[in-house]
């Protein structure tokens, strides 16, 4: 944080339940007050027998249930449920599941004006944020659009008891990062601050307890908490390098999303950190550690998470043209952001070796 005191921050107009439980008792009132009749429920195939739940406890409220959300929402499954959703006659959708489902409630959303009530199943964060994307062609565009932003979110730890040990490591550091880059954002403010710290705390202080106890209910709650706050600070921030590196290594690499981050985040921090001590100190704290870009390592370590890009399948050819598309945009972050500082950065992770 800045010294001085000089910022503008925008509250997302939403709603929060928080509750376990909630998915089932908590959807069907969200949806009354919005004053919906007739919603169409999301997810992806896997999520399908929790989205049909929640459209059992939704009732006559409910017009139908489309579980064909699929990662980066391709052009054509958005076309789907836009038809779905005209078909049926919805009002309006509920989107059941992780960063996938709740990407094509926002599709719908962007192209119909429903409003929309995520009910989320990962620590993707996106549900907090008003920015789309769609992938047409190998190509994901993204933007913001508040009209994509949910009214209300239902978070229900009871949702997320059997995320596998593996994504909720990945997903919960994915989180993280959002804390993390929005610490040293252009747009932070005080209350981003607060937010982006305590997220960090919640969600490392949370893993380790359910890498061993995966049911946990308490670690759960603190976890998904502490992915609420991230997504808090993702959707009221811009994001910098390390968003951008793992746009990049997804978009053009295919490299899984959630993995991408947890590999990339300490070289990132570790790259950034000179520039944004205020940053890396708050992070230090979350973690009860000295060295942040160190700690972080370690914590993925220690939870058994992907180590090095190698590892994700980017080939050591690849590193070259990464580091060239991440240099050639604009965008906001505390360093200046050189190629070979980048490709540096980008070798470190590929190897894996500890963040200098
Ligand atoms: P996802 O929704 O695809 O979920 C990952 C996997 O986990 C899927 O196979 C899914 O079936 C499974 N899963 C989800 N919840 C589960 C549960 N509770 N138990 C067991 N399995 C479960 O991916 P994600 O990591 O949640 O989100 C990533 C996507 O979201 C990316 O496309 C990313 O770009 C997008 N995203 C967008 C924003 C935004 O602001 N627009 C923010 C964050 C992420």
């Amino acid at each position: 944080m800045r010294n001085v005191l000089d910022f503008a921050y925008d509250a997302q107009p939403m709603r929060v339940v928080f509750r376990p439980g909630a998915a089932l008792t908590a959807t069907p009132a969200e949806a009354e007050r919005l004053g919906l009749h007739r919603v169409l429920v999301l997810s992806g195939a896997r999520g399908a027998d929790t989205a049909r739940a929640v459209a059992d406890a939704l009732g006559e409220a409910c017009a139908g249930v489309h579980a064909e959300a699929r990662m980066h929402v391709p052009v054509d499954v958005a076309d789907r449920a836009v038809e779905r959703a005209r078909t049926l006659g919805a009002d309006g959708c509920v989107a059941v599941g992780g960063g996938s489902a709740v990407g094509l409630g926002k599709a719908i959303a962007l192209r119909t004006g429903l409003p929309l009530i995520a009910v989320p199943s990962t620590y993707a964060g996106s549900e907090m944020t008003p920015v789309w994307g769609l992938t047409e062609n190998g190509v994901k565009r993204t933007g913001r659009d508040p009209a994509v932003l949910p009214r209300s979110v239902v978070y229900d730890p009871e949702l997320t008891l059997e995320l596998p040990v593996p994504l909720t490591v990945t997903s919960g550091i994915n989180a993280i990062a959002h804390s993390v880059e929005a610490l040293y954002a252009p747009d932070t403010s005080p209350l981003i601050a607060l937010m982006a710290e305590e997220g960090v705390r919640a969600m490392a202080g949370a893993l380790p307890r359910l890498a061993v106890e995966p049911a946990s209910s308490e670690a759960r709650s603190r976890a998904l908490y502490g992915a609420w706050l991230s997504g808090s600070c993702l959707g009221g921030t811009t994001m910098g390098l390390h968003h951008k590196l793992c746009h990049v290594l997804g978009g053009a690499f295919g490299l899984p999303h959630a993995e991408t981050h947890t590999v990339v985040l300490p070289y990132a921090l570790a790259y950034n950190a000179p520039a944004a001590p205020d940053a890396a100190a708050a992070v230090a704290r979350a973690l009860d550690a000295g060295d942040a870009p160190r700690a972080l390592w370690d914590l993925g370590r220690r939870l058994d998470a992907p180590r090095s890009l190698a590892e994700l399948g980017l080939k050591e050819g690849d590193l070259a043209t990464a580091a060239a598309q991440a240099v050639s945009q604009e965008y906001a972050n505390p360093r200046p952001v050189a190629e070979e500082g980048v490709l540096a950065l980008l070798r470190a992770a590929y190897e894996g070796t500890p963040p200098a």
